[in-house]
């Protein structure tokens, strides 16, 4: 599933391409992608406006558009955003032609993806949390957010409306950099642990953006080029394999029907 680092690539690589530019033909092939509109108003709306500007809240791509709307995307499991792709994909739910020419499709596989075409982003994107990127998301931040729960750190760091942007696999990557247990309860971290799971969060997710994401499962960048992050991963989707720190055998659990994979030696 495309996390922050994913969908922060796919903003800045889609840029250059479409914004500034119009809308020329919208073509819904699956109507179920678009969120409570019918599909000729969508196609209606959006044509001849132009994107003002791309922005990332969380896991949302928001394109900003020339009459005071927004269309927001949410990729959820495997959806992908392709720039001029060869050939038409059997999972192409929607592509747009732009005013320079630029063709843009939405392939989703799994087919649970979303699209909204709104004038105020409050109801889609406000009840998230904090940009785990930014600079007023302090240690202190996190601190008072986790200690208001008793959850595993694990389920806490993918809870969008604790921290935005973190799902499974970054998870597991941020609490094996901390050397933190994924089970460990919110409420029992030391100021000293809870700087440390601040620090990490900021350092994988920083890494991951610059090697342009992670293409474990479907992922891959608007150009078609597969991201690169993945071979930087110490434990997430590694059962079986040697911790590269210890040399253990990484293992997976199920967390909220989610694996959770971790190194038992580094993360007590
Ligand atoms: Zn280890």
């Amino acid at each position: 599933m495309p996390e922050l680092p994913e969908v922060e690539t796919i903003k800045n690589e889609l840029s250059p391409w479409v914004v500034g530019q119009h809308f020329n033909q919208v073509n819904v092939l699956d109507g179920r992608l678009i969120y409570q509109l019918p599909v000729p108003e969508f196609c209606r709306r959006l044509t001849g406006q132009a994107i003002e500007s791309i922005s990332r809240r969380g896991k949302y791509l928001i394109f900003q558009l020339s009459v005071a709307q927004y269309l927001v995307v949410h990729l959820r499991m495997s959806g992908a955003l392709l720039l001029n792709p060869d050939k038409i994909d059997p999972y192409a739910r929607a592509s747009f032609t732009f005013s320079n020419g630029t063709h843009l499709v939405l392939n989703d596989q799994r087919r649970l993806g979303i699209v909204w075409l709104v004038e105020n982003i409050e109801p889609v994107v406000g009840k998230l949390g904090p940009e785990p990127l930014e600079d007023n998301f302090t240690a202190a931040v996190l601190s008072q957010r986790l200690s208001k729960h008793h959850i595993p750190i694990k389920v806490a760091l993918i809870d969008q409306s604790l921290i935005a942007g973190i799902g499974n696999m970054y998870a597991d990557e941020i609490l094996f950099a901390a050397r933190m247990h994924p089970l460990r309860t919110t409420d029992s971290l030391s100021p000293e642990e809870i700087q440390h799971i601040h620090n990490s969060i900021r350092r994988i997710l920083r890494s991951a953006i610059a090697r342009k994401g992670a293409s474990t499962d479907t992922y891959v960048r608007p150009g078609g080029q597969l991201g690169t992050a993945h071979f930087d991963f110490k434990v997430a989707h590694r059962k079986g394999k040697p911790c590269p720190v210890c040399g253990v055998s990484v293992e997976r659990i199920s967390l909220q029907n989610r694996g959770t994979y971790f190194c038992p030696n580094c993360q007590p």
